[in-house]
């Protein structure tokens, strides 16, 4: 039996997605070959890539300008790569400070330029999205981190801003519609939304490309990769592969709007839930609630039946709810594969346990 997968990352997978992948692996296409065997420079590949980059941009509607990159070393890679491309020594970039992220971001883009923290909510354990800071336009660009995974908090709108933003989307990318247009960069690891380990989407826009004046090693260098197609060196395929399948499935499912309603309907069940179980409560400001990452944990009195519940929730078939060890408690992660069905199925066990320890 499938087990109801809540892990934040790597996380679930369309059924339908790893059933292609495991195919492809095996025998891909009927050819005798694995993909795994096959060369990223060859006929098969070549049209993986080509399809990946062309259901990236229809999907996110990306106007010409922008250009899709396939990276390694994870969305972690990001934090230097893009202050490195985008910030010369002595320039400023602007970062919001609102979870384990966006702080490491911050640490990497210091090594590169001055940085200035125009907000955090460190203080209050990241519990909400600090807004009302002003964005200083002499800045290079504004970092966001769109989602906080360990901390359930969501950015439900971006900031209007007279520079061009840099975001974290890793764990709520191809969750919902947005307008690229403010984005100067997009990042995204693939293992939370999108597809296995192993592979980043970096989506830039053109004219934040050659703005600095260092040195740079070609992989460091974004326009390696868009100039290569991002097969300048061999490009991690089979994740790229996956990725490719589950953009099919997000096209076919009905898009980003689809992929917001199902989202919106998940996360509605299971905070109404919390909020109205005599057991537990959430752990965020209600406003800036993640519909990927919920975080809730026991109301103080019923704290010595945490474990308990834990237990149970694994009794029933139910993986990855462990919250992160900087909130506690618990942490459902509901991502676009995520099947309402299961989100029904933790919020029944939730029910069932107030009505024997209530
Ligand atoms: C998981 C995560 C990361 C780190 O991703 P890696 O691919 O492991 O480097 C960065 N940012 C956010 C928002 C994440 O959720």
């Amino acid at each position: 039996m499938k087990k109801h997968n809540f892990s934040a990352g790597p996380a679930i997978l369309p059924s339908t997605v790893i059933k292609e992948a495991a195919r492809a692996v095996a025998n891909y296409q009927g050819m005798g070959l694995s993909l795994l065997e096959l060369s990223h420079r060859g006929p098969e590949f070549t049209a993986i890539m080509d399809e990946a980059n062309s259901l990236m941009k229809e999907i996110l509607e990306l106007p010409d300008n922008y250009k899709v990159m396939w990276l390694t070393g994870g969305a972690s890679s990001q934090f230097y790569m893009a202050p490195f491309n985008f910030l010369n020594q002595g320039e400023t970039a602007a970062y919001t400070d609102t979870g384990t992220w966006a702080s490491k971001a911050i640490k990497e883009a210091k090594n590169f330029g001055n940085v200035s923290v125009l907000c955090s909510s460190k203080d209050e354990n990241y519990t909400f999205i600090p807004r009302g800071y002003r964005i200083p336009s002499t800045a290079k660009y504004l970092h966001l981190t769109s989602n906080n995974t360990i901390y359930g908090t969501q950015m439900h709108k971006f900031p209007k801003s007279p520079i061009p933003l840099v975001c974290d989307m890793s764990s709520d990318f191809l969750s919902r519609p947005f307008d690229p247009s403010p984005f100067g960069l997009i990042y995204a690891g693939a293992q939370k939304n999108l597809g296995p380990a192993g592979v980043t989407v970096a989506i830039v826009r053109e004219d934040m490309l050659g703005t600095v004046d260092r040195v740079m090693p070609s992989m460091l260098d974004y326009r390696t990769f868009v100039n290569n197609n991002s097969l300048y060196n061999t490009a991690p395929v089979f994740p790229i592969y996956v990725s490719m399948l589950t953009l099919r499935w997000i096209k076919k499912s009905g898009g980003l709007k689809a992929m917001q309603r199902k989202a919106r309907a998940r996360a509605r069940v299971l905070y109404n839930e919390i909020d109205s179980n005599p057991l537990f409560k959430g752990t965020v400001a209600k406003s800036d609630r993640s519909q990927m990452n919920v975080c809730f944990v026991m109301e103080e009195k019923y704290a010595a039946l945490e474990s308990e519940f834990m237990s149970l929730t694994k009794e029933n078939g139910m993986v990855g709810l462990k919250g992160h060890r900087s909130v506690g408690g618990f942490r459902a992660s509901i991502y676009n594969a995520m099947p309402k069905s299961s989100v029904v199925a933790l919020v029944d066990l939730m029910q069932e346990f107030a009505k024997r320890k209530a």
